[in-house]
C-alpha cells in the first residue's frame, strides 16, 4: 500500500495535487501491466511501486509476470542484445518458434486485458496477437536507437500492432518507427521504497559489518546485474588503479541475477576470478542476503559510486547512488549523461584510467564530493522520482481513454 500523500513533503504539495487532478480523469480504469521478471533489473523496480502509487490515485493498476522457461530467456536475451545494436546476433527459426510460442501460452496464463494492456520490454512483446480491443502499450526500457535490422525486422511487425509505445530516452526511437503514437518518459525510483528510504548511520554501519566492509576506510562501489553492457572487469580494472594512489580504498561490486538473465552466472564467475588476487574487494548478491535495504545501505556508504556500462537503458542504479548524495564516475552510455552532469553532480569518463583519476580525486576531496552529492540529489527530486512517472503515465492513459 501506498499514499500519495506521504510524497508531498518530497515534491510539494502542487505536485501531489497536480497528479490527483489527472487521476480523476482516468479515475477507475483498469491498467494492467505485464513484464517478465518478478525480481531483478530496473523494470521489476519500477513496477513494484508504480502500481500501489497508481492505485493510490484511484487507477485498478494490476502487475502481472510471464512465466517461461530458461530457454526462452535465452532467446529473449539474445533478442536484447540484438536490438541494443550487437550486429553479429542471428535469431534463428528455430528461437522465433520458442519465443511465440511461450507468448501464445501466456495470452491464455494472463488473459491481458483492462482499458490499457501496459507491456514492459521484448520478452512479452508478442502477446499483442491476443489483444481483444483494449488500448496496447509497449513500454521499451533499453537503447533502440541502432538496433542490428534483421533482429529489429522480426520485432517491428509486433511494435507496429500497438497503439503505442514509450521510450526511455527520445533518441532511443527507432527511425523507422510510424503509424503508432510515440512517448518519450524517463524512468523513476520511489524515493520511500526500501531500497530508497532514509536510513540511520548506524543501520547502515550494521550493514557494512554483516558483510564485513570496513566502515573506517573509504568505499566505492557498483550496483548493477552481472553483465557485459555494465563492464564489472573495468570497474575492476579502475579500482585497481585508483587504489595505487589510496590503499586503504574499498571495493563493492553489487549484482543481483535477475530471474531473466541467463548471463548472470558466467558474468559473476568471470567477476570473481578477476579480482581474484585482489584485497578488499567485495562481490556481493542476493544469494549473499542482499537484498532492497542492503542495497540501500551499501549505496550510502559510497565515497563514490561508479557506473562503467558501455550500453544502458536509463540506469536506475544511478539515479539511487546520486538520490543518496553519492557523486557518480560514469560512462556516457544510455540514460546516464542525463543523470551525471560532467563535474556537477559526477564526472563522465570513457576509460579505466579516467574513472580511477576521478575517484582519487572525489575521495581525496570530501567536500567537493559532498557538494556535487547534492547536487545530485536535486537533480533526481526534480527530474526522476516515481510522482513525475506517474504523471507520465497518467497523461498517457489519459491520451489513450480519458474522460
Ligand atoms: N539491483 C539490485 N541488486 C543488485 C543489483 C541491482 O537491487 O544486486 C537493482 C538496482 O538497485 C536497480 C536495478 O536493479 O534498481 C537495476 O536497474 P538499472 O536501470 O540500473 O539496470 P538494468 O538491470 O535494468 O539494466
Amino acid at each position: 500500500m501506498k499514499r500519495i500523500e506521504d510524497y508531498v513533503h518530497i515534491v510539494g504539495r502542487d505536485e501531489v495535487e497536480a497528479i490527483e487532478e489527472l487521476a480523476e480523469r482516468v479515475k477507475g480504469a483498469s491498467v494492467v501491466h505485464i513484464n517478465s521478471t518478478a525480481y531483478g533489473g530496473g523494470v521489476a523496480e519500477i513496477l513494484k511501486n508504480l502500481i500501489p502509487l497508481a492505485q493510490s490515485v484511484g487507477l485498478r493498476a494490476e502487475w502481472r509476470v510471464m512465466k517461461a522457461p530458461p530457454q526462452f530467456f535465452n532467446v529473449t536475451k539474445a533478442i536484447h542484445h540484438g536490438l541494443q545494436g550487437n550486429m553479429t546476433i542471428e535469431i534463428s527459426d528455430e528461437m522465433k518458434k520458442t519465443y511465440l510460442k511461450v507468448n501464445d501460452e501466456n495470452a491464455s496464463l494472463l488473459e491481458p486485458s483492462g482499458d490499457v494492456v501496459v507491456v514492459h520490454d521484448y520478452q512479452p512483446l508478442p502477446l499483442i496477437n491476443h489483444r481483444r480491443g483494449d488500448k496496447w502499450v509497449w513500454r521499451c526500457h533499453i537503447d533502440t536507437s541502432k538496433p542490428n535490422p534483421r533482429v529489429w525486422s522480426f520485432i517491428k511487425p509486433f511494435v507496429l500492432k500497438y497503439d503505442a509505445a514509450v521510450f526511455s530516452l527520445e533518441r532511443y526511437i527507432p527511425r523507422d518507427l510510424v503509424g503508432i503514437k510515440v512517448f518519450v518518459s524517463h524512468p523513476s525510483i520511489d524515493p520511500l521504497s526500501d531500497k530508497n528510504k532514509l536510513l540511520s548511520l548506524s543501520e547502515v554501519e550494521k550493514v557494512l559489518n554483516r558483510f564485513d566492509v570496513d566502515p573506517d576506510r573509504p568505499i566505492i562501489g557498483q550496483v548493477a546485474r552481472f553483465d557485459p553492457w555494465k563492464d564489472p572487469l573495468g570497474v575492476i580494472d579502475a579500482y585497481r588503479l585508483a587504489r595505487e594512489k589510496i590503499p586503504e580504498l574499498q571495493l563493492l561490486l553489487v549484482g543481483s541475477f535477475a530471474h531473466d538473465d541467463p548471463e548472470g552466472v558466467e558474468w559473476y564467475k568471470k567477476t570473481v576470478e578477476y579480482a581474484s588476487s585482489m584485497r578488499d574487494v567485495h562481490i556481493l548478491t542476493n544469494i549473499d542476503g542482499v537484498e532492497d535495504l542492503e542495497v540501500n545501505a551499501f549505496q550510502r556508504s559510497f565515497t563514490v559510486g561508479l557506473q562503467l556500462s558501455t550500453k544502458e537503458g536509463f540506469g536506475l542504479a544511478v539515479t539511487e547512488a546520486l538520490w543518496k548524495g553519492v557523486p557518480v564516475v560514469a560512462r556516457r552510455a544510455g540514460g546516464i549523461p542525463l543523470q551525471v552532469i560532467d563535474g556537477e553532480t559526477g564526472f563522465l569518463v570513457q576509460t579505466a584510467e579516467e574513472a580511477a583519476e576521478k575517484i582519487v580525486y572525489l575521495v581525496k576531496r570530501p567536500w567537493v564530493a559532498r557538494a556535487m552529492g547534492e547536487n545530485g540529489r536535486e537533480h533526481v527530486r526534480r527530474n526522476f522520482l516515481i510522482t513525475r512517472d506517474l504523471k507520465d503515465y497518467l497523461r498517457m492513459h489519459i491520451d489513450l481513454v480519458g474522460k
